[in-house]
């Protein structure tokens, strides 16, 4: 499980001060540097851990006393509310087009798992919000794509919009969309090519399918597994396409976490969903406050 290294290493500083009556400034000094130890260990950007840490510092030392907590308590409880700022404050709500049907656009590295992330959201839109999506098959270099977006469709018993490899991605877009309004779906769920690194051409042809479907949400898809790595890509994504979001799979991998908590101050996008497994079910909306609780025990 994600942040297992991390939470053991925050509740065990953390459990040193629980119980104390009177907070000094050495021992807040003493847990932020243990704190901006976990999280460095964790992967967490360097920037990020020395801004958050500035945070917590003011915030813990020159703090009022609330009568209901202990001078401990309260130093946590800073603790858990930057943590929670961190990863984007609220919940973030996926996008409602004023006219149907709203349109989302996946993006991200091949192997990230946007395919498979395109499922389990035509799932989730459908369970949750009870939608009916359609899922639009663009990535026209692998045909084994094509059939994997078709296979979830079949197991979703959901439709896919294809035109097979010969056609151009925007095109197929394009008419996927027109086929959605026919058709009465309010949910267009696009389905791109990823590569294995960030290049012109894949951005090129992302754009010009932004360009001509102008998508209510465009969803990076990131491999929290890889972590700066994965930041990294988020930049990149987000400075050619100004994405709305960041789906983090796989937070159910032995991760350390850096990416999840690096990702939205970095990017200035929230993280909107996270992956908690292979099955189409195992798809989240991510709650920093949850999150944050769960790192702190
Ligand atoms: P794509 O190339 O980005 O479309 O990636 P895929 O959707 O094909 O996923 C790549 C691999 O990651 C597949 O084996 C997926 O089952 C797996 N995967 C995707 N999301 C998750 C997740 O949240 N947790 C785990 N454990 N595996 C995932």
């Amino acid at each position: 499980m994600a942040f297992e290294g991390l939470a053991d290493r925050l509740q065990s500083t953390i459990k040193k001060i629980t119980g104390k009556g009177k907070v000094s400034e050495q021992d807040v000094k003493e847990m932020t540097r243990e704190v901006r130890l976990a999280l460095l260990e964790a992967d967490v950007n360097f920037k990020v851990v020395k801004q958050l840490i500035t945070k917590i510092k003011e915030r813990a030392i020159g703090q009022e006393v609330m009568e209901s907590l202990t001078p401990g308590q309260q130093v946590i409880k800073v603790v858990k509310e930057e943590l929670t700022q961190l990863m984007g404050g609220e919940q973030s709500k996926i996008a409602v087009a004023d006219r149907s049907p709203t349109v989302i656009m996946m993006v991200g590295l091949q192997g990230a798992g946007k395919t498979t992330t395109t499922g389990k959201l035509a799932n989730h839109l459908r369970k949750k919000h009870n939608r009916n999506p359609l899922l639009v098959a663009c990535d026209v270099y692998r045909p084994a794509a094509i059939k994997q977006l078709e296979t979830l469709g079949t197991q979703l018993d959901m439709p896919v919009f294809s035109m097979g490899t010969e056609a151009n991605p925007v095109d197929i877009a394009h008419q996927a969309i027109e086929h959605a309004k026919e058709e009465h779906r309010d949910y267009v769920i696009i389905d791109t090519a990823g590569r294995l690194h960030v290049d012109e051409n894949l951005m090129d042809e992302l754009q010009s399918i932004k360009n001509d479907v102008k998508p209510d949400e465009i969803f990076l898809v990131v491999d929290s597994m890889t972590g700066q790595d994965a930041v990294n890509v988020a930049e990149s994504f987000n400075e050619q396409l100004d994405i709305t979001g960041v789906v983090l799979t796989k937070l159910d991998g032995d991760t350390r976490g850096g990416a999840a908590l690096s990702i939205k101050s970095v990017t200035d996008k929230p993280i909107k969903f996270a992956g908690m497994g292979e099955k189409l079910d195992q798809l989240e909306a991510f709650h920093p406050e949850r999150m944050a609780s769960r790192i702190l025990g």
